[in-house]
């Protein structure tokens, strides 16, 4: 069974807090970068795609010819119960988008919604309004697409505890099945980084943390993931294969793979990438670690039993330590799972900063 991630690297405009790899859309590199991508598709030997995964950048910026060309490299090795997502802006939904991708047979919808409150939306530098949220969920629902997720950011610049929990309100009232929620980052190479602008206080942070994971999961979603809440077990499969320690295809610039312990990436420019498409190993990978930072972030935690056959090490005695400081108020067990409480998912980095490699 097969994972793929396809990066679509271009927007029609650059959110503020945004350090992506992406360009502005440009017509005239479409072309060339569409070449580079069947490159490497056809380098591959592909198979019974489990998941299929168009995140970006915008991929629902891309010309829609252009997007059915793109679709036509994978669909035919499409598994029978495959999960095929694609990432959408609220602004580019419409009909013969909707169309085009029901065609294609994208079965999941993970659109990026970023904030109900057209003040948050503008201050992030988002070109669509949440009226536009709305009419793209309707319109998928109405199309019979209803594997949707959406994406939120909280901590946002000036935004309280009660402007979050009005988020988290507005997210019940509609409905979605699923919810990717995050803390904003300020990076230095985003336009906020750039302004120096200050991210928002730990504390409040926190809190607003804790009032999701209260809200989210008294409405009945599982907060199967650090990040990720889900309900009647709609998770998203394609991103379970980053956090088990799967191995993942990744195609275009600005996306990576895994290949047992190597991880690749690709050039590090697009106009690197129009010249050369070839992946670039990462050499000073930590396959170990990155398995268990990873999987800790789910609730199904790590399945150590896998994880010695894989990296041929007795989990129990190189972590001894690590176990005895945390278990049972951080860490515990499920059989041969080690999984973090909601304590130890509020800490998690401290936690991983002990199970780094010591040198
Ligand atoms: S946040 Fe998404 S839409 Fe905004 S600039 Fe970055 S990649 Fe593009």
């Amino acid at each position: 069974m097969m994972h793929i991630y396809v990066h679509i690297p271009f927007c029609d405009s650059i959110c503020y807090y945004c350090d992506f790899k992406r360009r502005l859309y440009e017509k005239a590199v479409l072309k060339l970068w569409f070449k580079q991508i069947e490159k490497e598709v056809n380098a591959l030997d592909l198979r019974s795609i489990s998941t299929l995964y168009f995140g970006g950048g915008t991929p629902s910026c891309l010309p829609l010819d252009l997007f059915s060309q793109l679709a036509s490299l994978f669909t035919p090795y499409l598994c029978k119960d495959y999960e095929w997502t694609v990432e959408c802006n609220p602004n580019n939904i419409n009909e013969a988008l909707i169309n085009t991708y029901l065609q294609a047979g994208v079965n999941r919808i993970s659109l990026g919604v970023q904030s109900f409150d057209d003040t948050f939306l503008q201050a992030i530098g988002r070109k669509h309004s949440s009226q536009d949220v709305f009419n793209s969920i309707q319109r998928f629902r109405e199309a019979g697409l209803n594997n949707l997720s959406v994406d939120l950011i909280y901590g946002l610049p000036n935004q309280t505890l009660a402007d979050v929990k009005n988020e988290i309100r507005t997210f019940l009232s509609l409905n979605v099945p699923h919810l990717s929620i995050y803390a904003l980052q300020i990076e230095p190479g985003s336009i906020f980084g750039k302004k120096g602008l200050k991210p928002c206080e730990e504390g409040l942070d926190a809190n607003m943390y804790e009032c999701i994971r209260q809200m989210m999961t008294e409405h009945g979603y599982e907060h199967y993931e650090i990040s990720s809440y889900a309900r009647d077990g709609m998770y998203s499969r394609h991103n379970r294969c980053y956090w088990d320690d799967s191995d993942f295809i990744g195609i275009g610039w600005g996306a990576s793979g895994k290949e047992g312990s190597r991880r690749y990436d690709h050039v590090d420019t697009l106009s690197n990438y129009l010249q050369d498409e070839r992946r670039v190993y990462v050499e000073d990978c930590d396959a170990p670690f990155e398995s268990i930072m990873m999987s800790l972030r789910t609730c199904f935690g790590l399945d150590c039993q896998k994880w010695e056959r894989k990296y041929h090490q007795d989990f129990k005695k190189v972590y001894d330590k690590q176990l005895q400081t945390y278990v049972p108020e951080y860490l515990y067990w499920k059989d041969h799972h080690l999984i973090c409480t909601e304590k130890g998912l509020e800490i998690l980095n401290t936690i991983l900063v002990d199970f780094l490699p010591d040198d």
